[in-house]
């Protein structure tokens, strides 16, 4: 009989599970906590259209992404655009992210301005990162672009995004988040991409593929407790509509939250230390429709005293969208008192800060705004990442991954995708074996 397995998330990795798991002739139960699927990709109904609560972009590097698409039928909707992107910097704003901006950025000397070329092309030169995985990023890009470079360039894009944790992250991890940008490039320009229609498009055609192949999908059920039953003989879930037993449980959700179903399943309080001990920050992420343009960047980073964020992203200049629409993302531990604050205080802030870069944008400019937030948006993975991370299978018949299992890659939809479908490979074949 085909194993039934529980997959505990409805996020690109979960969904990329499930769907690999059915195609092995097993049958996944997906549980979902919230009201929809795609996670951190997930969208919503904003200003009359269809869009990511976050912004979703693609790069030309995202090999397993584009292999779901051609499986769904979707790959001709993928497009691609040569984006801009800006740095602005105390009250000014600049070109950014070509040689030739680099070059001719006045407000730091010209050997600086080589030495963060250079930087750039090491990053794209290096295959070996392990070495990478023993340096804080900060000393890294310090002993790279000397004091006055890493000042302007990158201490405020750190500080705004990971505040007391800033100091420990890996050199590994940036590495590859610099790498992936820098690889996204045709002719040596920037070459993003988007689906027509959004990330909704793709979980959509992926959903309707997974209850064609007989997964049971279950919105707004989240899983609360998970208890081995031993070697070989599964797990058990609680739900709010109770417990169900499994032949296997694999876990997607960020391991932070796998701590309290553990705990709730009798699990040693040592091996639930080991999930809850896992940092994160948070996200409360704005999303503004304007009448007009704030730049012609995607992307803009900010190094301002004023806001704290480390940058903006005007969507509507690689997606075509009704309206202009721009993301401010505020990303911050979420012990932070900041948290805490309304949702119209960060909406607030994000205008005053578009305005600050457009002085053109009136209020009565802002057509609408929403902020969403995800608690656990970024992992901080320092160095020596992989050893801090719990077991990959923590109790028999129980497996528990999030983005950090593929560090030093940076969370990103195609690089869950392509984890969850080989982990679903390994787990069918390790109960095959099992029933031998
Ligand atoms: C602001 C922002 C911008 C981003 N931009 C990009 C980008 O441009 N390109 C890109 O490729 N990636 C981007 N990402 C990252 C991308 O969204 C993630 O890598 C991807 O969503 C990770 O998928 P996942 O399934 O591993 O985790 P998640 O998306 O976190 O999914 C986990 C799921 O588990 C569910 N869950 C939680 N607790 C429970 C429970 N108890 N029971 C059941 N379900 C539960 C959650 O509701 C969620 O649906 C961005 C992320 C953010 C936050």
């Amino acid at each position: 009989m085909a194993p039934t397995i529980a997959v505990v998330g409805g996020g690109p990795m979960g969904l990329a599970v499930a769907y690999q798991l059915a195609l092995e002739g097993a049958k996944p139960v997906l549980l979902e906590a919230d009201d929809r699927l795609g996670g951190m990709a997930a969208s919503f109904q904003f200003a009359g259209q269809t869009l990511e609560r976050y912004y979703h972009f693609h790069c030309l590097s995202d090999q397993a992404f584009f292999e779901l698409l051609e499986e769904l039928g979707l790959a001709d909707q993928l497009r691609w655009k040569q984006t801009c992107m800006g740095f602005f910097v105390d009250g000014r704003l600049y070109r950014w992210g070509s040689a030739g901006s680099v070059l001719s950025f006045r407000r730091l000397p010209l050997l600086t301005r080589l030495r963060y070329l250079l930087h750039a092309a090491r990053c794209l030169s290096l295959r070996r990162w392990q070495h990478l995985d023993d340096i804080r990023a900060t000393d890294w890009l310090k002993r790279w672009l000397g004091p006055q470079g890493y000042a302007l360039l990158w201490q405020k894009l750190f500080a705004y995004k990971f505040y007391e944790h800033s100091d420990t992250l890996s050199a590994a991890w940036i590495w590859s988040r610099i790498r992936r940008l820098g690889q996204s490039r045709r002719w040596l320009k920037e070459t993003l991409g988007y689906l027509e229609g959004g990330s909704q498009r793709w979980i959509d055609a992926l959903e309707q593929r997974l209850r064609e192949l007989g997964c049971e999908i279950q919105l707004a059920s989240p899983v609360l407790a998970m208890r081995s039953q031993g070697p070989g003989q599964g797990a058990v879930l609680r739900t709010p509509a109770g417990e169900r037993h499994f032949d296997a449980v694999i876990s997607t959700v960020p391991l932070p939250l796998v701590a309290p179903m553990l705990q709730a399943g009798g699990a040693d309080p040592a091996l639930v230390a080991r999930y809850s001990d896992q940092l994160s920050v948070a996200c409360a992420c704005v999303v503004l429709q304007t009448r007009q343009p704030i730049t012609g960047n995607f992307w803009t980073n900010i190094n301002d005293e004023r806001f704290a964020i480390p940058g903006i992203i005007e969507f509507s200049n690689l997606r075509p969208l009704q309206g202009h629409i721009t993301y401010v993302p505020y990303y911050m531990p979420a012990s932070h008192p900041d948290y805490q604050r309304p949702d119209e205080a960060f909406i607030a802030d994000s205008i005053a800060c578009l305005q600050a870069i457009n002085p053109d944008l009136a209020r009565a400019d802002v057509l609408a705004a929403h902020c969403s937030r995800y608690r656990y948006a970024q992992p901080v993975c320092g160095t020596h990442f992989h050893q801090s991370l719990p077991p990959l299978q923590p109790l028999p018949g129980i497996t528990t991954v999030d983005t950090t299992v593929y560090y030093p890659e940076d969370r990103g939809i195609a690089e869950s995708v392509g984890y969850g479908r080989e982990l679903a490979r390994q787990v069918v074949r390790a109960l095959q074996a099992d029933r031998r």
